[in-house]
């Protein structure tokens, strides 16, 4: 059935939002719809730009305006959607629901989207009259837009992954806290440091007294000193009481999302009938503004040539691009200050590692607003509006 285009969007104005709204400028989107924008704060408010009809801002928790909409676009955060999304459906509205939070990943009638790994996923529970719609973690979909041709040729046995996210990943707030601290740091021994002589003993012993002594207020979103450190937490602590010997003990939400998310892309796992393939790592803060980068090690079933493997990796989509293990290359365009605000998924280091030849290394790079957050849910609004 021809889904029609009102297409209510909210969450616009936050980071995710912003990023969105960027790139459905960019490639047209508008034209195609007629948007009505919500807000939580500023209901009765004006539109942006891009309205055609509808000027001004709706209520984004007035289920009625909600229930106009034939798609809704939330970018607005995961408390939103558990106050809306019931109610939204059970107020018998039938729409397509397409959200940036994580909040109904792991529903049974969710699709994680990332079209240009799960297409026939994505097609396979349209036609089934699936309607939820829900972009994947930053992490896990950046890493499959890099390396998903391995997944999709059945070669991967396990993965385990070593995270270096960025602090976009926390939001605005967090990035601007990150910066804020290497000002601070920077100040604290300016002077020495315009001082060729000296001693760089004093000059690290000063940050590290100041790191350490950063306030409460300095380190209000990440709870320790980012600038010049790294956290290796991220997410919630699962908590989970389990036999401290399995798996799932001690494991960061982070670091579940990998495993869970990879295997529901691709189509894999318990709701599929098919085994899971096993995903596990650690996922670690780093002082980067934007772009999760990673350390992938991969036992695959057989042993592949590196040059096939690269091969099949440059094939899979026109976003990938496989870097050459050199040092050169590696330095140059394997970094989130090449990679931010592109839509290039940049894998390198590909190589056999010690262990034997059919263990092989990589390391990708990918803006986590753009593949990991905004672009999925762009693509699947054209999705639907050509469906
Ligand atoms: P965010 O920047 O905090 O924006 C969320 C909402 O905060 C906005 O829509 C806005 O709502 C409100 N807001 C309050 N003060 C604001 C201000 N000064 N500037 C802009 N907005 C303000 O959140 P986000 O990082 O975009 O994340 C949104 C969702 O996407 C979350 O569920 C997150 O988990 C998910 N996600 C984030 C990333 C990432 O890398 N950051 C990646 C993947 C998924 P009103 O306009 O209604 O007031």
């Amino acid at each position: 059935m021809k889904v029609g285009n009102l297409v209510g969007l909210v969450g616009w104005r936050g980071m995710v939002g912003s990023v969105l709204m960027d790139r459905m400028q960019a490639e047209g989107d508008f034209k195609l719809i007629e948007p009505v924008f919500f807000s939580t704060s500023d209901a009765g408010g004006k539109a942006p730009a891009m309205a055609k009809n509808e000027t001004l801002l709706q209520d984004a928790f007035n289920i009625d305006a909600l229930k106009r909409c034939d798609i809704i676009i939330s970018a607005q955060g995961g408390d939103y959607t558990t106050a809306v999304f019931p109610k939204l459906r059970a107020a018998g509205w039938r729409g397509h629901w397409i959200d940036a939070a994580s909040t109904l990943r792991m529903k049974s009638d969710a699709v994680i989207i990332l079209d240009p790994v799960n297409m026939p996923v994505i097609k396979n529970a349209l036609a089934k009259g699936g309607n939820n719609w829900i972009g994947g973690n930053c992490t896990v979909s950046c890493m499959l837009m890099g390396v998903g041709a391995l997944y999709k040729a059945g070669l991967v046995e396990w993965m385990s992954t070593q995270t270096y996210q960025a602090a976009s990943g926390g939001g605005a707030q967090h990035m601007r806290e990150l910066l804020t601290q290497y000002g601070t740091l920077y100040k604290e021994v300016a002077a020495l440091l315009n001082d060729p002589k000296s001693a760089i003993l004093e000059i690290d012993r000063q940050v590290i007294a100041k790191q350490r002594a950063l306030t409460a207020t300095e380190t209000a979103n990440f709870a320790v000193p980012l600038g010049g450190s790294l956290i290796p937490w991220i997410d919630k602590d699962l908590g989970i009481d389990q036999d401290r010997d399995t798996a799932d003990w001690g494991k960061s939400r982070e670091e579940w999302k990998g495993m869970a998310e990879t295997n529901k892309i691709l189509g894999l796992g318990d709701g599929f009938g098919t085994p899971a393939v096993p995903v596990d790592g650690f996922c670690v803060r780093v002082g980067a503004m934007r772009c999760h980068s990673q350390a992938l090690t991969f036992k695959l079933k057989k042993n592949v040539p590196t040059a096939d493997i690269e091969a099949m990796i440059a094939a899979d989509n026109q976003w990938v691009k496989v870097v050459p293990n050199t040092r050169e290359a590696s330095i140059k365009d394997l970094t989130p200050v090449a990679v931010t605000g592109t839509m290039t998924i940049p894998v390198g280091r590909i190589r056999k590692l010690a262990m034997g030849p059919e263990y092989l290394g990589a390391f990708t790079v990918g803006d986590q607003l753009l593949w990991g957050a905004a672009e999925p849910l762009r693509r699947m609004l054209q999705i639907l509006l050509q469906a």
